[in-house]
């Protein structure tokens, strides 16, 4: 590619809305350009990285075994009916009308389409495992589309779609599709982590994130140094209980979310997750004296730790504090179902072993069939908690037999795997024949990765005071020639072409710079795109044979013979 045929347009500031570097660098960089609250154009340089994490995906996808297909944006509300999502999904799903006064959806996700196509397709165990999947467009009406790429309303998503005769062979499909996301990411050079996670509205059981680590994440997660064991700490739809002393139900309610009706809003809490087993409750405060916040962790599963949920009350009502091991005992330990112990972990107190559905009994006094849709997202709105202060908790007195010793950093989130079993299948009623002859539904999964948002994720981790610095193998160019003084050297025109040349031949995704420019806007206008690796080419070198070779993450560029520069690339 040669600059001037090529569209470039960096800008020296960055727009004020962009909260964090990935959103200021792919700006600046003329990566991206907005027309509205997340819904961006790529343009021309971000293209070509989308298309690079594209096919490294599509690669270990097909190596995975699984099928690329292309299913519709735009898909018929009867199937989101039928799924039930048409009401659950909320108003992240943007609906639309045809001009018959039909409904249809812009999709956030395929799993009834996919199931629709399944039903319709498969008839017998000899056609299973099948796994579909597609690169498509995404629409999320999010709340708060923002940071960019990070978090748009209209992205780029791999989902991909396994079905399955029995649990062990879908178990088989996750893990090969676990396995796909680690070589995925590892190919792509960003730095990473597996989690156990919460299945959002997707539901079922089996559930991983893969995180890419960065300050600027959104997402909280604990892992233990000495373990293979880390989980995301969810906070928009974490619960929150608080135990006082001799305090009534209602006067609990009060507490948790004041004036409003709390058992109708703990019960949206954990109608999110009823069905899970919580192995622990910790309630605690914050260290500060008299701050008035409170968080509660939970801590599920049949392991040490599973997963850790984390939801904060806005403050102590006046004459509330923290409940002592005893209180909470004396409150929750008459209650029937109550499963104890309690146990100290310096300010925090700790309830063991008992499902979601028992708390939410406990809280609400009511049955779980009594839980209303409140329509509140008590959780959501109230401010994101100082990792510091987790820290002090989770991290402290490693010394108890309580959560473990855990650390905690912050993710982006970039992929996630669900084991969905026969949630969709039974609703959409896919099903195939067995071995004997008899119907029986598909056992599915789905995973997701997020095309778009690797891009800023990327940024995000591998980024200077110049600007991007990509990992190679998703740069919009690998290689840039700089040849100073074009225009007037023949000796440089001929070396630049020479190499130029040479580079394409090999392969090697390489840009000339042959516009007009002083070189120090050129090196600063690459330095701020990210190419790698930069070949300075000038007259004053090429005197002794000699070239410099920039390397994006060197300090200190070297001098190289001309001979021995493709040998160096490669
Ligand atoms: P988040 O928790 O960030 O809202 P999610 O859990 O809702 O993400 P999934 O349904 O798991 O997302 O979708 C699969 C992947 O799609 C995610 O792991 C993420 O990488 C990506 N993704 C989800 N929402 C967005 C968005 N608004 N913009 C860009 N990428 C997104
Ligand atoms: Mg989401
Ligand atoms: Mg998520
Ligand atoms: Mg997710």
């Amino acid at each position: 590619m040669l600059a001037s045929k090529f569209h470039l347009n960096t800008l020296k500031e960055a727009p004020a809305e962009a909260e964090i570097i990935s959103h200021q660098l792919m700006t600046r960089a003329g990566m991206i350009r907005k027309h509205a609250g997340g819904i961006y154009t790529y343009m021309p340089l971000a293209l070509k990285t989308l298309r690079k994490v594209e096919n490294i995906v599509r690669e270990e996808m097909n190596r995975a075994g699984a099928i690329e297909l292309l299913m519709p944006v735009v898909q018929p509300a009867e199937l989101w009916m039928e799924s039930g999502r048409w009401v659950q999904y909320g108003a992240e799903l943007l609906r639309i009308k045809d001009r018959h006064q039909r409904d249809f959806v812009l999709q956030p996700t395929s799993e009834e389409v996919v199931t629709d196509i399944a039903r319709n397709e498969i008839h017998s165990w000899r056609q299973l495992p099948v796994n579909f999947y597609h690169i498509q467009t995404k629409f999320r009406d999010e709340r708060r589309p923002r940071f960019g790429l990070m978090r748009g309303r209209e992205f780029t998503m791999k989902d991909a779609y396994s079905f399955d005769r029995d649990e062990a062979s879908a178990q088989a499909s996750y893990d090969a599709m676990y396995d796909a996301y680690v070589k995925i990411f590892s190919r792509l050079g960003l730095t990473f982590r597996a989690v156990a996670a919460d299945t959002g509205s997707i539901g079922g059981d089996r559930s991983h994130e893969f995180q890419v680590i960065a300050d600027t994440g959104e997402d909280l997660i604990v892992y233990n140094p000495d373990s293979q064991y880390a989980a995301n700490i969810e906070l928009a739809d974490a619960p929150c209980l608080l135990a006082s002393r001799a305090a009534p139900t209602e006067a609990l309610r009060e507490v948790a979310t004041p004036g409003a009706s709390k058992c109708e809003i703990v019960a949206e809490q954990l109608n999110v997750s009823l069905e899970k087993t919580v192995k622990a409750v910790v309630f605690m405060t914050t260290p500060k004296e008299g701050a008035g916040q409170l968080w509660l962790l939970m801590v599920r599963g049949d392991h040490e730790v599973n997963e850790v949920k984390i939801g904060k009350l806005p403050a102590f009502k006046e004459g509330y504090r923290m409940a002592t091991e005893e209180e909470i005992m004396e409150y929750f330990g008459s209650k029937p179902g109550f499963l104890g112990p309690v146990k100290p972990i310096g300010q925090v107190h700790l309830l063991a072993d008992r499902t979601v559905a028992n708390m939410a009994d406990f809280i609400c006094g009511a049955n779980r069939e009594d839980y209303h849709y409140a329509g509140v997202n008590w959780g959501r709105d109230l401010p994101e908690p100082e990792v510091a202060d987790l820290r002090n908790v989770v991290e402290g007195d490693p010394a108890t037999d309580g959560p473990g010793r855990l650390a905690i950093q912050r993710g982006i989130e970039v992929g996630h795997v669900f084991f969905l079993g026969d949630k969709y299948s039974e609703k959409l009623k896919a099903t195939f024949l067995n071995e004997q002859g008899k119907p029986e539904p598909l056992q599915m999964g789905c995973y997701g990765i997020g095309i778009s948002r690797i891009m800023a994720a990327a940024i995000e981790q591998n980024h200077d005071a110049k600007g991007i610095i990509w990992p190679l193998a998703m740069a919009p160019f690998e290689v840039v020639i700089c040849p100073i003084g074009l225009h007037k050297s023949e000796a440089v025109q001929q070396q630049a072409q020479q190499l130029y040349d040479t580079l394409r031949q090999d392969g090697i995704d390489v840009i000339l710079d042959d516009r007009d420019v002083r070189p120090g806007v050129m090196f600063s206008e690459w330095e701020l795109i990210g190419v790698p690796i930069r070949i300075t080419i000038g007259d004053r070198g090429l005197k002794d044979g000699i070239v410099e070779l920039q390397s994006r993450s060197w300090p200190e560029g070297q001098k190289v013979p001309v001979a021995e520069m493709l040998t160096r690339i490669k």
